[in-house]
């Protein structure tokens, strides 16, 4: 018997959760996000999550890099302002957060220890809900006192692998779906367990099953595209409850179309990010 409090995520329902864009509407309705991701070696995490960010139509988007991914930013994203962290190769610090109305983290950033200093900050001090994603998830599964830090609705997104960091070893996929309800409710955040039907856990109790994507997206950088997503729909102030729930769904059908024209063989992550716009187009 399924519960009563378990959903299908259908177009129909997202359709009414993206933005709409009016005549009047300039780049402060649209919001400004801060993206920390990167290192050294993983800068692509970095320019992936924020061109998905920005074709996930977010107003103005700060990317916040190490010194050494100042050029690589600049360049492979021009849309995005660079925030420079004053290491060289890894993330130390925080700006100030004032500007930002959304804030992801994680892609890419490792877990050294001055990374975890500067999560830890983050978390503190921006008290608005955030993404948190890939090594931020590390951090916190070597951290778990954090996880009571975090804004309310902060949105995690776990694959399965950062999931059992997390939550510990579960038996099946059933056991997994219930720890997964039970941190979100525990922790006041919406966990994504990302996978073929990812499910969104609310802190309410209700759980949303997704359908859209295909096994094409089993490669690398994939996941930074849909963290880009998320943030960029949090920082057009969609609630964070949609803004995972419908960043997960048009990820899957940008995926899908993707697929559709390439193949799920060469699929890229860049192609997931690049076939949005024809997502967007479906749900109008
Ligand atoms: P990550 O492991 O962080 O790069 O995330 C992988 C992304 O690709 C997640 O959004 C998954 O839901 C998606 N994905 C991976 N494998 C599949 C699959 N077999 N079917 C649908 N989506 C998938
Ligand atoms: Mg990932």
């Amino acid at each position: 018997k399924t519960p009563s409090d378990f959903f299908f995520v259908e177009k129909e329902d997202v359709k009414e959760m993206i933005p709409r864009r009016t005549k009047f509407s300039h780049k402060g309705t649209f919001g400004h996000a801060l993206l920390v991701a990167g290192s050294y070696g993983k800068m692509g995490a970095s320019v992936l999550a924020s061109k998905a960010c920005l074709r996930s139509g977010v107003g103005l988007l700060t990317s916040h890099v190490p010194r050494l991914g100042y050029s690589i930013i600049q360049t492979a994203v021009p849309e995005a302002m660079v925030s420079i962290d004053e290491h060289d190769s890894i993330f130390t610090g925080i700006p100030d957060l004032t500007p930002f109305n959304a804030v992801g983290v994680g892609p890419g950033i490792g877990r050294k220890k001055n990374t975890c200093k500067a999560l830890c900050d983050l978390i503190k001090q921006f008290r608005s809900p955030m993404v948190l994603d890939a090594d931020a998830l590390n951090i916190l599964s070597e951290n778990k006192e954090l996880l009571r830090e975090l804004p309310e609705n902060s949105i995690l997104t776990p694959h399965p692998g950062e999931f059992e960091r997390l939550a510990g070893e579960t038996a099946d996929s059933w056991e997994r779906i219930q720890v997964q309800r039970q941190m979100a409710k525990e922790f006041r955040v919406i966990v994504v367990l990302k996978g073929a039907f990812t499910s969104v856990a609310l802190p309410d109790g209700r759980l949303f099953f997704n359908a859209t994507g295909n096994p094409g997206m089993a490669t690398a950088g994939s996941g930074d595209s849909l963290t880009g997503i998320i943030l960029g729909l949090l920082a057009q102030r969609v609630c964070p409850e949609y803004a995972a729930i419908a960043g997960v769904f048009l990820h899957g059908l940008a995926g899908d179309i993707a697929a559709g024209r390439i193949s799920e063989n060469a699929l890229i992550a860049g192609d997931i990010t690049n076939c949005l716009g024809k997502a967007f187009l479906e749900l109008k």
